[in-house]
């Protein structure tokens, strides 16, 4: 049999996370290889992961894709706790608040609350007596902080260091993704937004990196809906404050009155050891695009002609670093049941 290669377009959380999943279930006479316009090494406001906090906080509800995302992120949650162990990941577990001042009905539903929550360790729903002024409805459980730009580089190197490829390159179509290499019969297209798919769509966020640290993970919501959130980066990363979610936003640059209200909120708000309280420290504002898409996330396979596979995972939105375990193991599964994996163990 000739050699084959598989190519993973995308080098964010998504592609790399996929790329390192599959690479685990190659046969002899298959290789991996990504490709990708920006690499961990690049910045770009349209290469979302190295913008992201990045933290876990679950989203209650009873849709057919909440329960689906509260799965890929239960898969990734253990995944993580393994990860953690290697400190340069970049990863951390450690406790994670948070404060409604007006929770929608699905914060108030049992059942939702207990499948997307129901899995955290120390999860627990906060007393009235324990809420700060103003607040609802609050809970505290373990979760993990994600230094996210040291976290795609070390999962790029895991990928060279089993024998994969990555290059830079940016693809016209999907089509082109088949014609890299000699062989190439399935191609994964973790590309964020996908190729020209109408679905897609940005939600802008910015955040501001601070030095200060902070040994939490706080989230507050705001009776108008809004979110502030801190996010401490492991490895003496500093201290994401944020921040936006603004649907169809493509402004790049990062608003000072955007950033002086996520600062204000956070003197108010999370616990900066004393003497911090709004003398922060900022090392840079954070503009970065989520790569949206209605209805959710696409994790699909269509057959191509001529024996050809093309799977499609792309459109995480705000939750690429909760998703990327399961989603990566979806992807697995959808190639393996396409004949393009022949190993199925723990896939
Ligand atoms: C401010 C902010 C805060 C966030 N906080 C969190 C958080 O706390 N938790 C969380 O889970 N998520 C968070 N996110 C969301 C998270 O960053 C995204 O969901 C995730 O990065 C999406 O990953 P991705 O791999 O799908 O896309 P991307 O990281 O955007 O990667 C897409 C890849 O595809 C490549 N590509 C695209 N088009 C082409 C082409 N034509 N040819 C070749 N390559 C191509 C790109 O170069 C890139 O390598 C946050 C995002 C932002 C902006």
């Amino acid at each position: 049999m000739s050699n084959e290669t598989i190519v993973v377009i995308g080098a964010g959380v998504i592609g790399l996370t996929t790329a390192l999943h599959i690479q685990q279930h190659l046969s002899k006479n298959q290789s991996l290889l990504v490709i990708a316009r920006d690499l961990p090494q690049h910045t770009s406001i349209d290469y979302a992961s190295p913008w992201a906090g990045a933290h876990y906080r679950p989203i209650p509800g009873t849709s057919a894709q909440l329960k689906k995302e509260a799965n890929q992120a239960r898969r990734t949650y253990e995944d993580f706790k393994t990860l953690a162990e290697d400190p340069e990941a970049g990863i951390k577990f450690i406790e994670g608040i948070e404060h409604l001042e007006a929770p929608p009905a699905d914060y108030l539903d049992t059942e939702a609350v207990k499948i997307a929550y129901g899995h955290l360790d120390n999860f627990r729903i906060l007393d009235k007596a324990e809420l700060p002024t103003g607040v609802k409805w609050g809970v505290k459980y373990k979760t993990y902080v994600v230094n996210s730009p040291v976290y795609c580089a070390y999962l790029l190197r895991k990928i060279i260091f089993n024998g994969g490829k990555a290059r830079e390159y940016t693809l016209k179509s999907l089509e082109e993704a088949f014609t890299l290499e000699h062989n190439v019969k399935t191609v994964v297209n973790c590309s964020g937004m996908g190729f020209g798919d109408s679905k897609s769509f940005v939600i802008r966020g910015q955040t501001c990196l601070v030095k200060n640290p902070c040994d939490l993970t706080l989230t507050r919501q705001k009776s108008d809906g809004s979110w502030s959130f801190c996010i401490p980066r492991p490895l003496n990363g500093g201290t994401v404050i944020g921040g936006t979610k603004q649907i169809n936003d493509w402004d790049p640059n990062p608003s000072m009155e955007t950033r002086n209200k996520v600062l204000d909120n956070a003197a108010k708000w999370f616990p900066f050891p004393s003497g911090s309280k709004r003398e922060f420290d900022v090392v840079r504002d954070i503009v970065g695009r989520r790569p949206a898409r209605d209805g959710g996330m696409r994790v699909e396979a269509e057959k191509m002609d001529g024996g050809r596979v093309l799977v499609h995972a792309y459109g995480a939105g705000g939750r690429g670093f909760e998703l990327s375990r399961g989603v990566a193991e979806d992807v697995g599964v959808l190639m393996f049941e396409n004949g393009v994996l022949r190993e199925s163990a723990s896939l």
